[in-house]
């Protein structure tokens, strides 16, 4: 079975079994896709893929590579073509690849169960038949990837958020001020509701762009980012609040509502909706 570090290539599954040299080992094989340290503006990655013969011969890196030195394959986006868009196509490397290694592993504010690496490739040679796609079509890939990408991240905040509003409201049940439980303060209860519907809000609006993206509609797109744009900021701000409403314990470690803020940040960088289409 595959499993898929980040899940932004999961559509394309069904081509990148075809490439994978053995694809059933019985166990799991996780994957990592790697864009390029170009960031928002994918379609300028820089990572070059020459032709020799039946293989490509790549050279550049990739930061923030999540899996990065734990994942047993690598799917690569990198430039076989002029610049722009239509010159990137998709490569799978194997970890053990000559020529592919990894920098240390970064220390990160959350997310710290998923260790992240830069991914470097130094004459690293790729079989043409690792290929995905067609070449220049790498950028399409990416993209088509990304549409799963930004519903799974949204529903990683709304996990978050969920389980926030339920820590926030234990401790608001338990914890006495002025005489009596914060749970019967008016004000924290209008708060505690404005989270609830802000959470109900952003699950509408994933289950909405998951239905789009199943039905393959032409506004699934539209809906995925809107999803992921919506549900990240207002998931955030939920797993804020309720730190907040933890006062002072809200920021000890030994209270799980912190990581959960931390961990929820980074869904706002990744697949960044905003810059990620350009091209
Ligand atoms: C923990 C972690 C894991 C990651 N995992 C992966 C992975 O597995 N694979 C992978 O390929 N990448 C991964 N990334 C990279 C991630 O996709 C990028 O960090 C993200 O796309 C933003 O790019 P950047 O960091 O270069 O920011 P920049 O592109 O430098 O952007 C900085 C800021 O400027 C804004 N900005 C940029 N351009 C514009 C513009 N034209 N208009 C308006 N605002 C703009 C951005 O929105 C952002 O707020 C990971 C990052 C992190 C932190």
């Amino acid at each position: 079975m595959l499993r898929l570090c980040g899940g932004r290539l999961a559509a394309r599954l069904g081509s990148l079994r075809a490439c994978l040299p053995d694809p059933a080992r019985g166990r799991a094989r996780r994957i990592s896709s790697c864009i390029d340290r170009s960031g928002s503006d994918a379609a300028s990655l820089m990572t070059s893929a020459k032709r020799q013969g039946d293989y490509y011969i790549l050279n550049g890196s990739k930061a923030f590579i999540s899996g990065g030195g734990e994942s047993d394959i690598y799917v690569v986006m990198c430039r076989t073509g002029g610049p722009g868009p239509k010159g990137i196509s998709c490569l799978v490397i194997e970890k053990g690849t000559p020529g592919l290694s990894f920098g240390k592993k970064e220390k990160k504010v959350g997310w710290n169960s998923q260790p992240t690496r830069a991914v470097i490739l130094e004459d690293c040679a790729v079989p043409v038949a690792n290929r995905i796609g067609n070449e220049g079509q790498g950028f399409l890939i990416a993209m088509k990837g990304l549409n799963g990408g930004r519903i799974n991240v949204a529903s990683c905040s709304l996990g978050a958020a969920h389980a926030s509003i339920m820590l926030a409201r234990d401790h608001l049940s338990v914890r006495k001020q002025f005489g009596e439980p914060l749970a019967n303060n008016q004000y924290l209860q209008f708060k505690l509701a404005d989270m609830a519907t802000r959470l109900v809000a952003s699950r509408l609006m994933i289950r909405s762009a998951a239905v789009a993206l199943q039905e393959e509609r032409e506004d699934a797109v539209a809906f995925c980012s809107m999803a992921k744009l919506f549900t990240t900021d207002e998931c955030f701000a939920i797993c804020n609040q309720a730190l907040q409403m933890h006062g002072g314990y809200g920021y000890l470690k030994d209270y799980a509502v912190q990581q959960y803020m931390r961990d929820s940040r980074v869904h706002q960088i990744l697949e960044d909706e905003e810059t990620e289409k350009t091209g």
